[in-house]
């Protein structure tokens, strides 16, 4: 009802998660799901997948392993 898109959204997209001190994941942006690669589709909520973005996690643990050290 409040909807501006006609279109069925059944595509998303996944979100490259960067860390420091483990491997990279991907997260689905639509259903939050993680996984240690990516696949076409969402394992979990079915989603055709359309991209990667990244989204560097390293910079945040970063800062976090700097105040630890910084304390
Ligand atoms: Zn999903």
């Amino acid at each position: 009802m409040f909807g501006k898109s006609k279109q069925p959204d059944n595509t998303s997209y996944w979100i490259r998660r960067e860390h420091l001190f483990r491997s990279d994941n991907y997260e689905c942006a639509r259903c939050h799901v993680k996984k240690d690669r990516p696949t076409n589709a969402c394992p979990n909520c079915g989603a055709l997948m359309k991209s990667t973005k990244s989204d560097p996690q390293w910079v945040d643990e970063l800062e976090m392993f700097d105040a630890i050290l910084g304390d």
